[in-house]
Parts: structure tokens; sequence; C-alpha cells
């Protein structure tokens, strides 16, 4: 023991994340058989593969059949580039405007939606020789990222005066799919873009990849594959909604068995009983009506374990519901063990996932925390241990 150094920057992370090597390839093939075989399939591993550990992720996704790798910023373009993978990497997000002639001399592919940037990055590709491919975005309706409709003409003579660029695909992205079982408002943005397609064609712009789906529309829209689709949540074994979840099972679709892929662990740090009338916790919000046997967990919200979790999450020790008990702090939060007999030090508690027949689940906590999923996973702290299990 005494040659152990816990304090040393390599030492064990106190909760941590196990990922379900097995549940990724599982979704990973049930989207593939959604889609067919020619359809190409992004796996989108933005905001560090949504908690799950971009470096780990990465290589899972090609191994398992995707075919290229979406992220969202330059910076997480490059940490994949030094993976050394042999898969196109596929920037969704805006790139600082400084950055882009460098860029440019980059494996990448390119989204695209002003002409400022445009000729940034063919300034750059005039000079590396590259040629950057370019996918080209529209704006139908989530007024985000995105040239307008009427700018798309004038976007193909750019492309005609620049043969230093590739136009290699043209996209868009939904605005109101995984908040409503009503698709009225996806179905105008699809019609706007297949305009959008017919009047390239008109000018004789050769067939370009074509994509528009993330996780929602790929469930619940067949008609939004097109030739590519470009899937985060629901690979990681997330529904992006209840409503995506409602609207699958009433479409008649059938239904899509998806599998969690992530746990996230710690375990108890100490536990101690307690009098009756104790106060637990920061600004003493939580006061004991009975001898109550305390954990204390070594997580809490810088770790990504969110505050909102206060009084009214649970943990999963020894397959039992523990209440957290009072404020979620900094580093650590307190556990009701009083009905959950035998627990002691060390043993495992799941703040998110399975443990014996009980569940915790990613909705669950969102619900409590009044988000979505999404914002769920991508807190999780970066420096928590990811192991990947289950190959
Ligand atoms: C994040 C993102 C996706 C993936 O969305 P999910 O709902 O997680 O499947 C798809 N397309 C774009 C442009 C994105 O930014």
């Amino acid at each position: 023991m005494t040659s152990q150094n816990h304090a040393t920057p390599s030492a064990p992370s106190l909760s941590w994340l196990e990922i379900d090597a097995g549940a990724y390839q599982h979704n990973l093939a049930e989207f593939r058989r959604l889609i067919g075989p020619d359809r190409k399939l992004m796996a989108v591993v933005k905001a560090n593969a949504y908690g799950h550990g971009l470096e780990k992720i990465a290589p899972l996704a090609l191994r398992f059949g995707a075919d290229r790798l979406g992220v969202n910023s330059l910076n997480e373009a490059l940490e994949l580039l030094a993976l050394e993978l042999s898969a196109p990497i596929h920037l969704l997000g805006p790139i600082p405007m400084q950055a882009l002639p460098a860029a440019a001399g980059l494996p990448l592919e390119f989204t695209l939606s002003t002409f400022e940037s445009l000729q940034a990055l063919a300034r750059g590709a005039g000079k590396s020789g590259i040629r950057p491919q370019c996918h080209i975005k529209v704006e139908t309706g989530c007024h985000r990222q995105g040239f307008m409709p009427e700018e798309i003409p004038s976007v193909a003579r750019f492309f005609a005066d620049h043969s230093e660029l590739q136009w290699s695909g043209l996209s868009t992205h939904f605005a109101n799919i995984e908040d409503t079982t009503d698709h009225t408002y996806a179905r105008r943005q699809i019609e706007i873009f297949h305009k959008v397609e017919r009047d390239l064609h008109a000018l004789g712009i050769q067939p370009l990849l074509r994509h528009t789906a993330c996780s929602a529309a790929t469930i619940v829209m067949p008609e939004t594959h097109l030739d590519m689709v470009r899937l985060g949540i629901a690979t990681y074994g997330l529904w992006p909604s209840r409503e995506t979840l409602v609207s699958a099972r009433s479409g008649g679709s059938e239904r899509l068995p998806l599998r969690p892929v992530l746990t996230w662990k710690t375990q108890v740090a100490q536990i101690k009983t307690v009098p009756a009338q104790s106060f637990i916790g920061y600004g003493c919000t939580f006061r004991t009506t009975h001898p109550t046997r305390l954990a204390i967990l070594p997580v809490g919200y810088a770790d990504g374990y969110d505050r909102r979790l206060s009084g009214v999450g649970h943990v999963l020790v020894r397959g039992r519901r523990a209440p957290v008990l009072g404020r979620v702090c900094m580093n650590m939060f307190m556990v009701d063990l009083t009905d959950i007999e035998g627990a002691a030090v060390g043993d495992e508690a799941v703040l998110l996932g399975k443990q014996g027949d009980e569940e915790i689940s990613a909705q669950d906590l969102a619900s409590l925390c009044q988000t979505i999923v999404y914002e769920i996973v991508t807190r999780i702290g970066g420096h928590l241990d990811r192991r990947v299990c289950g190959l």
C-alpha cells in the first residue's frame, strides 16, 4: 500500500464510466438495418462522443460499420486526426475564420454556410494543393447555420469559379423533430430541401451527397434518409426524447430495440449513522426524521452529476434505490442507505444505468433536471475514466 500515491494525476478516478461496446455495436447494427447497406452512416462523436469518450468511441464506431465520423469543432477534428483512423472526418460546426485557410490543408470534410468561409477555405486550398471537400448547408427552417435557399445559385457560381474546392455535399438540419409528434414542420423543411436540389439539377450540378437526418429523423421519417444519415444520441442507446419514442411506436414502425451504452459508477466512500433531527449537507435543506444510515459518494456537480438532483435523485446500491439526501456538493453527495441491508464502504453505486433489476435511465435524470438526455450525458466530466467492456 505504501507504494501507492493516490494524489498523482494517474490515480484512478473516484467515479468512472463503463462503456458497453456490445451495446454500441448492437445499436449501430440496428441503424444499418434501418437504412440499408448503400446509404452512408455518419457516427456523430462531438462533445466527447456525447460524454462517452471520443478516443474510446471513435475506433469502435468504424469497427462496427460507421462510414465516417462527425464532430462539431476543428479541435475535435484534430483530436480524431491524431488517432490516425482511416475514415473521413466531417466537421459539422463553424470553424474560426482565421483558422480556415490552414484547415484547408487537412484531410477533413467541411460544413460551409457563408461566402466568407468559402473564400477563406479557397485561399488556403490554393496554397496547400489539397482539394477540400465542401458540404453546403441549406437553411430550411432551423435558422441556425445555412445559406438561404435563394443564395444557392450564387454558391454554385462560386464553385464554378473555384476549382480548388470540391463540392461534395448538400445538407440541412431539422428544427422541430425531437420536441413533437407532429412532423409538419419537418416535412416543410424537407420540401424546401428538395426544391433546392431541383434548382441545382436545372443548373446541371452533379449529384451531391445529400444528408438531412439526425437520430430522430432517421427513426421517424424514412424519407429523410437520402444518401447519408448523421447519428448521434440514438447510437448511444438513448431515445432523443419521449416524443420520438411515442412517434416510433404509434407510427407502426417496428420497434427499435436500443441498448444504453454507458453506465456511470462510483464507490461508497464512507458510511455513518446519524440520529433523528440531523441536517444533511449545505444549506441544511434536509433533516432526518429517524436514525439514518448515510453513504457519502465521492462525486458531485463538478463531475457532471447535476445539482438539480439535490433531494430528488436516486442512485443504486446492491440493486436498490438510495435517495439523494440534501444538496449535491461540488465533489460529493449523500444518499440514504437505511433500508439497504448489508451495504458497506467500497460498494459500487450506480449513478446512471442498471444494477440488478433496477435502472436509472438518462431520461429519468433528464426529467428530474427538466432537461434532455443530451445534456445529461454530454456534461459528464471529461476527466473521469471511461472503461470499455463487453468486447
Ligand atoms: C449533433 C448533430 C447531429 C446528431 O444529432 P442526434 O440527434 O444526436 O442524432 C446531426 N446533425 C447535425 C448537424 C448535428 O449537429
